[in-house]
C-alpha cells in the first residue's frame, strides 16, 4: 500500500521551481493539454488563508505547511492533480509520482523578476535560489530520485517541449496496483 500511486486512478505532479522559472505557465498549459487540475498553492494560501501572516523580511505570506496540506489531502488521494510551488519538502512523499523541477539561466531569470517588480534582495535571493539549485537539491531529498526530473525553461520552444513531455508522461502513466 506505501507503493506509488496509492491506488490513484489518474498521477499526480508536482511543478517546482525558483519564482520566475515558468511554473505557473507550465502548469497552465499541462492542464489545458491533459484536463488534470492545476493547483496553484500560492493562490490557494492566499484565498484560503493557509498562512501565518506576512514576512516583511522576505515580502511574502509565511505558509502554514500544516494547514495546506490538510487542504490538499483529499484532492491528491483522489488524483489527477498538477501541483504548483516553488518548495517541495513539506508535501507527503506519497503523493506524488512525478516531480518537474523548471530551472531557468540566471540572466534570463534576472530579467523576468525583474520586469515582475522583485528588487534588492528580493531579486537576488530568488537568483542565488537558482544558481545553487536549492529546489532541484530539495527535490532529491524529499522525493526518490527516478521520479525527479530537470527541465530547462529559458524560452517559449522550452515550454512547448516540456508541455509535450509531460503531456506524454501523463498518457502513458498506469495506475500502480493497491
Ligand atoms: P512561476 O510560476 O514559476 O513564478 P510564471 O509561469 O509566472 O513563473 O512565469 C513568469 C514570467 O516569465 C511570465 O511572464 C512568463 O510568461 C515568463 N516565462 C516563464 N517561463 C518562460 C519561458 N520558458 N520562456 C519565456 N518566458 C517565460
Ligand atoms: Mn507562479
Amino acid at each position: 500500500a506505501e507503493s506509488g500511486g496509492g491506488g490513484r486512478k489518474k498521477p499526480n505532479i508536482l511543478v517546482t521551481g525558483t519564482p520566475g522559472t515558468g511554473k505557473t505557465t507550465t502548469s497552465y498549459l499541462l492542464a489545458e493539454a491533459t484536463l488534470l487540475r492545476h493547483v496553484n498553492v500560492g493562490d490557494l494560501v492566499r484565498d484560503k488563508n493557509l498562512h501565518d501572516g506576512w514576512d516583511d523580511q522576505l515580502d511574502c505570506h509565511v505558509i502554514n505547511e500544516d494547514l495546506v496540506c490538510d487542504e490538499l489531502e483529499d484532492m491528491m488521494e483522489e488524483g489527477g492533480n498538477i501541483v504548483d510551488y516553488h518548495g517541495c519538502d513539506f508535501f507527503p512523499e506519497r503523493w506524488f509520482d512525478l516531480v518537474a523541477v523548471l530551472q531557468t539561466e540566471n540572466s534570463v531569470l534576472y530579467d523576468r523578476l525583474s520586469k515582475r517588480g522583485y528588487t534588492g534582495s528580493k531579486l537576488t535571493n530568488n537568483i542565488e535560489c537558482e544558481i545553487f539549485q536549492v529546489l532541484l537539491e530539495e527535490a532529491k531529498d524529499s522525493y526518490p530520485e527516478d521520479i525527479v526530473v530537470a527541465l530547462q525553461s529559458d524560452t517559449v520552444d522550452d515550454i512547448n517541449r516540456n508541455v509535450t513531455t509531460l503531456t506524454d508522461w501523463v498518457r502513458s502513466w498506469c495506475p500502480k496496483p493497491e
